[in-house]
């Protein structure tokens, strides 16, 4: 035999499965099933009667507006909370998870339509806290990102008393209205890590400022246990909406502070075989949003995939 014919043989591709890393805790948090609970049952009750609408996505997942409607509970998407109402004429109105300002209530009140408030206790509380700063004389720093509906009804409580910031580089320009004692107080869903800079930068600025950091403990929880696993893995699946807000924070803190790569999926079908290139183990968790089902139909997609060395 002519030795020269004989090709080298390549050492065989590993098709083994990957490992997956069940982050935990992860997925619904109490506010998400107490908001899909009263949206289900004023459904159950009233749809068929009268109309059932949500002011707004009750929370921030398709699949869990799908399922809503299929309920008999109709969705305003208008994010205007106010411009929203404009278009709910009769029947039962559910102000969502994220919270409603007062204004809208009121004029919800007036349009003589019932209401159900599913706000998140953890919401309802950061309402009460500025309630109360305001009341006591404080001006009150809010940090939250603009466009979003909880720091829209937030600021609705006193909006010639509070001040919404989003970047350090807000806390440098700001220009206050008034000589009140300051206080600050937080979105309840963004990064911890974030949110601690501003803090900070805000109390070099003004020493004497109240601190209030009211980032809610699903949150923290889901934050930390993402950036902890993403030592052991070589990359994390983040299960959730776009325009959920803890789902997107959860990509942001394990790509800055955890240092691995992350991708936000809303499906086991945008799951994309490229970012699975020589990774052995992948960490997947979920937002406070995200139904179990989807994400257990991620993890056993990750895992059907080949280790590709
Ligand atoms: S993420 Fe936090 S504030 Fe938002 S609904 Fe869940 S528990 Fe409430």
């Amino acid at each position: 035999m002519d030795s020269r014919s004989i090709a080298p043989r390549k050492p065989p591709r590993r098709l083994e499965s990957m490992d997956v890393v069940r982050i935990t805790p992860r997925g619904y948090c109490h506010g998400v099933v107490e908001a899909i609970r009263i949206a289900k049952r004023e459904g159950a009750a009233r749809a068929g009667s009268e109309p059932v609408t949500m002011l707004g996505y009750l929370v921030h997942n398709e699949h869990v507006t799908r399922e809503l409607e299929e309920s008999g509970v109709a969705l305003v998407a208008e994010p205007d909370r106010m411009k929203a109402l404009e278009q709910v004429t009769e029947g039962t109105v559910i102000f969502t998870a994220h919270g409603i300002s007062p204004a809208v209530v009121d004029a919800a009140r007036a349009r003589g339509l019932n209401l159900v408030d599913a706000t998140c206790s953890d919401v309802t509380r950061t309402h009460d806290l500025v309630r109360e700063l305001v009341s006591s004389g404080h001006h009150v720093i809010y940090i939250g990102k603009r466009g979003h509906p909880e720091p829209a009804g937030v600021l609705g409580i006193a909006p010639e008393h509070t001040t919404l910031i989003e970047s350090i580089e807000e806390v440098d320009a700001l220009e206050l209205p008034d000589q009140r004692p300051l206080a600050v107080t937080c979105q309840t869903t963004l990064s911890m890590w974030d949110t601690q800079s501003i803090i900070e930068r805000l109390q070099e600025r003004f020493p004497t400022i109240e601190v209030h950091n009211e980032i809610c403990r699903a949150t923290q929880e889901r934050q930390e246990a993402a950036v902890l696993a993403a030592d052991d893995v070589d990359c994390v699946v983040v299960v959730g909406s776009e325009r959920s807000s803890n789902s997107q924070r959860l990509v942001q803190v394990v790509r800055e502070k955890g240092h691995r790569p992350a991708y936000l999926v809303d499906t086991a079908a945008d799951l994309d075989p490229a970012w699975f290139r020589g990774v052995h183990r992948v960490g997947v968790t979920s937002g406070a949003s995200t139904p179990t089902q989807i994400t257990r139909a991620v993890i056993a997609a990750v895992e059907a995939m080949p280790d590709i060395a």
